[in-house]
């Protein structure tokens, strides 16, 4: 059963693996890798704000209900009016108003059963991030033709068209989750978090370590709202603590494909050494067969829920340990399910897990 899983995993890692991560970020890789020049993941500005939550595990349980704290029931055709944002869906640009996108991105990338305040939190973190797209070009990039933003969770965030995808998402609580959902937004209407009058760049994940990353270990730019914060509560997250077990032929095989320049020749035990850790405890760079490679890098080419891994070598094969769910950047879901649970507000936890923002009207924002 554990042969069919990892070789489950190694199939899955194939088919989405090379065609997204390698083909993006490590064509013309070569021979010349150096601690200097190890291979780079996204850059924050390009970076989706989640690369991990649109996943099925992620899904509510249908059995719970919303938490609801006996205010009035919001549905999506009264959310409010912030303007129109471009969105690319399913290849074809649509245009509607923010406000009904951001409920397409709650629904998409939080569970609608988690507290009002971690979804208010989802909420303006989402707004800004499409708002800071809106403003820095997002619609300049080709793979957007023409849109402010785009479905792709790998690129951008992942969107739910409510009026047509509701039901087949959410089965019979529908109509609760949207009803949650909508709320939240409404709540929230027209807020983002700024930093000197700016929109941020508001990337978020399911679930860090104990700590989350700062923006400067993962991608390896001084971001001052995105530094390394105590983060409680991830291990209510299903993904907090997994493995990934790779035969020796096929860590083989990956790696040699991936950067030619490395020999992972020998026993397993001798490949990985001299890793660099992050204050949260991420793997920011480790010497792979003698040569150094990010940790971001590691994490795609085996399709691990993170950088936090440690690795235990077998006679041919290797185990990942791995800790927590996505980049660990910015605001963790499961952090803010956490701190709701606690009596925090949406405010709390956003000044919490984005250091020195604001939040701030869109139309106040210049
Ligand atoms: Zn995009």
């Amino acid at each position: 059963m554990k042969k069919l899983l990892s070789l489950g995993l190694v199939l899955l890692t194939i088919v989405y693996a090379f065609p997204l991560a390698y083909r993006a970020y490590y064509r013309g890789v070569d021979a010349t890798i150096s601690q200097e020049d190890v291979v780079s993941a996204a850059k924050p500005v390009d970076a989706p704000a989640n690369s991990a939550s649109a996943d099925p595990t992620d899904a509510p349980e249908r059995s719970d209900a919303p938490t609801t704290d006996g205010a009035a029931q919001t549905t999506a055709a009264s959310l409010p009016d912030s303007g129109n944002i471009r969105v690319l869906v399913g290849g074809t640009v649509r245009t509607m108003p923010l406000e009904t996108y951001v409920a397409g991105v709650v629904s998409a990338e939080i569970s609608p059963t988690f507290p009002a305040e971690a979804l208010r939190a989802q909420a303006v973190a989402a707004r800004t991030y499409a708002v800071h797209k809106m403003r820095t070009g997002g619609s300049a990039l080709p793979v957007h033709k023409g849109a402010d933003v785009c479905d792709d969770y790998h690129h951008c965030t992942a969107y739910l068209d409510l009026a047509t995808q509701a039901s087949a998402h959410w089965g019979k609580q529908a109509e609760t989750y949207e009803n949650a959902v909508a709320r939240a937004v409404q709540d929230t209407a027209g807020e983002i978090l700024t930093v000197g009058g700016k929109p941020i760049v508001a990337v978020f994940c399911a679930a860090s370590a104990a700590r989350t990353e700062s923006a400067k270990d993962v991608w390896g730019s001084e971001i001052s709202y995105l530094q390394s914060v105590e983060s409680l509560g991830g291990e209510a997250c299903p993904k907090y603590k997994t493995e990934v077990t790779v035969s020796a032929a096929d860590f083989r095989k990956k790696v040699h494909d991936t950067f030619p320049s490395i020999k992972v020749d020998g026993a397993p035990a001798t490949w990985f050494k001299a890793s660099a850790r992050s204050a949260a405890g991420g793997i920011k760079t480790v010497a792979l067969g003698g040569v150094r490679v990010e940790g971001t890098a590691i994490r795609e080419l085996f399709d691990l829920c993170s950088t936090n891994f440690t690795v235990t070598p077998s006679k041919d094969a290797i185990t990942f340990h791995v800790t927590g769910y996505g980049h660990g950047v910015g605001l963790s879901q499961y952090g803010a399910k956490y701190m709701a649970e606690h009596g925090s507000s949406y405010r709390d936890i956003l000044t919490h897990y984005y250091t020195g923002a604001a939040i701030q009207k869109l139309s106040d924002v210049k």
